[in-house]
């Protein structure tokens, strides 16, 4: 078959334009048409030709639809993880080995792509900043909003964390910090749940210090294991 190189070349300027956004990566949503055969798409056809059976290029942007979840922070992780797995069998680039250039391409970037979705919503923060972002509510590092009481106890904790000197001690404090983590789940589910994103905001960037203390605390206490 005669590849057109012109329409190759075209693809790429769409492509790069749409790598632009700052967000991450944006795929191009207009060509629906096969690029090995050049039958029309359909919805079904998410990644082979429903003609020719070739592998699609990547264009889907939505994690929750590529992993065929719902959309929502408290989604079911047994369902995203069997789902994710399903996918990667059938994208792997080994399925691939003795296909064409292209489909060889295609398959390591829906592998990539795939893997990143996952990642990214099987962590309730990365998940719930995912949401927040298609909302157009990006989370700043500087994390200004965070009220001074709250800044402070946090860095009560991390001295209490630095002067704990002894096994128990370290892990008391990472049981209560586990504690502290789980009710902020329960307070991002609800706060997803009533739609309420500042709110949601606010609480994921609670979460992160929390997670943050809680993981000087276990690399601690692995230490102190080891001894
Ligand atoms: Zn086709």
């Amino acid at each position: 078959m005669i590849r057109l190189p012109v329409m190759r070349y075209l693809s790429f300027l769409v492509r790069q334009t749409a790598n632009n956004g700052t967000t991450g990566r944006m795929y191009c949503t207009t060509a629906k048409f096969c690029w090995s055969c050049s039958k029309p798409l359909v919805k079904k056809d998410k990644f082979f030709c429903g003609s020719c059976g070739s592998l699609q290029r990547v264009e889907e942007v939505d994690y929750f639809k590529l992993l065929d979840v719902s959309n929502e922070f408290d989604l079911d992780p047994f369902a995203l993880t069997s789902n994710f797995r399903r996918l990667q069998s059938m994208l792997h680039p080994d399925k691939f080995s003795r296909r064409s250039n292209e489909e060889k391409t295609n398959s390591l970037e829906w592998s990539s792509l795939v893997n990143k979705a996952y990642k990214t919503l099987n962590t309730p923060l990365q998940r719930g900043r995912y949401i927040l972002k298609q909302n157009g509510i990006l989370i700043s590092e500087e994390n200004t909003s965070v009220d001074p009481e709250f800044l402070m106890d946090m860095m009560d904790k991390n001295e209490a964390v630095e002067e704990a000197s002894n096994y128990d001690d370290l892990d008391e404090i990472g049981q209560t910090l586990k504690a502290e983590i789980d009710e902020l789940y329960e307070q991002l589910n609800k706060s997803f749940l009533e739609n309420n994103l500042d709110e949601a905001k606010e609480n994921l960037i609670r979460l992160k210090y929390l997670l943050n203390i809680e993981a000087v605390v276990k690399e601690k206490l692995l230490h102190y294991k080891v001894k």
